[in-house]
């Protein structure tokens, strides 16, 4: 009887890119897109121009305790709880289907709402967003406990066996730079072990979430399952992770935040939290590596997505014997990149997310010139309408500078040298940062290449490579990077 309601969606829609764009606005709670309880609303910004795309609704903390009692319904009462494990995987495999079918216009709804470049945006955020429902589609049915003899004694009269089950109600709170990715790698591992979850997107970039509560209601997914509520994190946020029926909150955003909402859940019931948090990853380049191999893999491990990268390396070590020959090649590089429209399909380097980002970063810059880094490139705001940044390049970043230390989440490449052959020296340099979520090496020596990987303190380690990440494989930091892993 509830498949027969009727989904009733208004929409923003925008004639762009050679297609319309339909844009749901609303909270989405129980099934059904609303209001917020107070009726409050706020614009989401185009960074590329400055315009207001939508009016999006601003859930209340009303609103965050009636999504959260549909989905504790859903999970004890609603057919989720009785669905049967490989049903909710034929869901999901068609939730990842109907994404494919829309990934066009997801792509461009993510493009206009966050910046990121449309090419980038469909094959990265959308084209990952899907492979991720699709890989953990496969897990629903495979999800097993173990059996375990006890009292050793032969003959083995005694067995014990585990389970594995649900946790309930999850919060998902996300961060802007990837927000359908980001929604994907924390909800679908969520959904496929037959949780709920109450997702609060980033107020910056409500738009792709929305979307895909549309597609997941189309895809037959019970009422209360799935509930996406945009709104302030100060609020909503906070709320969600206070809130006595939330089981866990994975959270995806800075180190601050996570500490906040570390304090908030303990506070409140305990409740499990995973945290996926900001970094300041190391990328050392040795004299011996393809150089450029590492010319191009180091500016895609800095420039990829604008920068809004969270495991973008936030420092280079360069051996000095080709550091020179290095940063010339970058600089040369950096000036055939095409900066502007991110819909247009020629464009490299799009629009910082939001305002108030871009002149954060243009200040990170000025403290980098101020404390007395060389600024060999960039630096500056783009002139054009919109939040647009140009690729920039440090040099001569002594170790205890702020910009050597602090994340930019910007195109900002920070570049430091290291003493010819000095290996032990430089892993020093490279841990000697609170965080710990990414870091690579650049060698053809693969004795040095696994040495360093043993003893680099982050998540992942890029071995010749850089920012590739694939859905099998476990992602995530510890130190101030968190724990608990995603994928
Ligand atoms: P943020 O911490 O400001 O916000 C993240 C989310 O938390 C947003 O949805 C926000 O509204 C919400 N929030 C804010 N205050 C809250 C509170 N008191 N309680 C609950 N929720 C609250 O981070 P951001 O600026 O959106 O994202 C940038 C940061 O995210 C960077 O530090 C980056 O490194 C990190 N990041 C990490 C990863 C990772 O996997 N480790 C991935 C992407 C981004």
């Amino acid at each position: 009887e509830d498949k027969e309601e009727e989904l009733v969606i208004d929409y923003v829609s925008k004639n762009m890119n050679n297609m319309t764009v339909n844009m749901p606005y609303q909270c989405f709670i129980n099934g059904k897109f609303i209001n917020a309880d107070d009726g409050k609303t706020y614009d989401t910004i185009n960074p590329a121009d400055g315009s207001v795309i939508a009016s999006v609704s601003s859930a209340s903390l009303a609103d965050v305790d009636k999504a959260v009692a549909a989905a504790k319904e859903a999970f004890e009462n609603g057919e989720w709880g009785r669905m049967n494990a490989r049903e909710r995987g034929r869901l999901m495999y068609r939730l990842a289907d109907l994404m494919e079918e829309h990934q066009e216009e997801l792509a461009t709804i993510e493009s206009i709402d966050s910046g990121a470049v449309y090419t980038l945006a469909l094959k990265t955020h959308i084209g990952m967003s899907v492979q991720t429902f699709r890989y953990f589609a496969g897990w629903c049915d495979k999800i097993q406990g173990a059996t375990i003899p006890i009292n050793q004694a032969r003959p083995n009269h005694n067995l014990t066996f585990t389970k594995k089950e649900p946790i309930g109600v999850c919060a998902i709170i996300i961060p802007w730079n990837y927000p359908l990715m980001m929604l994907a790698w924390k909800s679908a591992a969520c959904l496929a072990a037959g949780n709920t979850l109450v997702l609060k997107p980033a107020q910056v970039t409500p738009l792709t979430s929305l979307k895909f509560a549309e597609l997941s209601a189309k895809a037959g997914f019970p009422k209360g399952v799935i509930n996406i509520l945009p709104g302030s994190g100060g609020l909503v946020g906070q709320h969600l992770s206070e809130h006595p029926d939330v089981r866990k909150v994975g959270f995806t955003g800075s180190t601050p935040t996570g500490k906040q909402i570390m304090k908030s859940s303990a506070a409140a019931n305990l409740k499990k939290v995973s945290l996926e948090l900001g970094g300041k990853s190391p990328l050392i380049i040795f004299s011996d590596c393809e150089l450029d191999r590492a010319v191009k893999m180091g500016m895609g491990a800095v420039y990829f997505n604008k920068g809004e990268n969270c495991i973008a390396a936030g420092r280079l070590f360069v051996e000095e014997s080709i550091h020179d020959e290095f940063v010339r090649k970058v600089v040369e590089e950096i000036k055939k990149m095409k900066i502007g429209d991110p819909l247009d399909r020629s464009t490299d380097h799009g629009p910082q997310n939001h305002k108030a980002h871009l002149e954060k970063l243009l200040q990170y810059c000025e403290t980098g010139v101020k404390e007395g880094a060389t600024l060999v490139y960039g630096g500056r705001q783009v002139r054009r309408p919109g939040f647009f940044m140009e690729p920039t390049v440090f040099t001569d970043v002594e170790d205890h500078m702020y910009i050597a230390q602090e994340e930019s989440f910007g195109p900002v490449m920070v570049i430091s040298k290291f003493k010819n052959g000095d290996v032990d020296g430089v892993l020093q340099r490279a841990n000697a940062t609170e965080y710990g979520l990414a870091s690579g090496v650049f060698t053809k020596d693969i004795s040095k290449a696994l040495y360093i990987s043993e003893k680099l303190e982050a998540g992942t380690v890029f071995i010749n490579t850089y920012n590739k990440t694939d859905v099998a494989a476990p992602f995530g930091g510890f130190k101030l990077s968190g724990f608990g892993k995603d994928l």
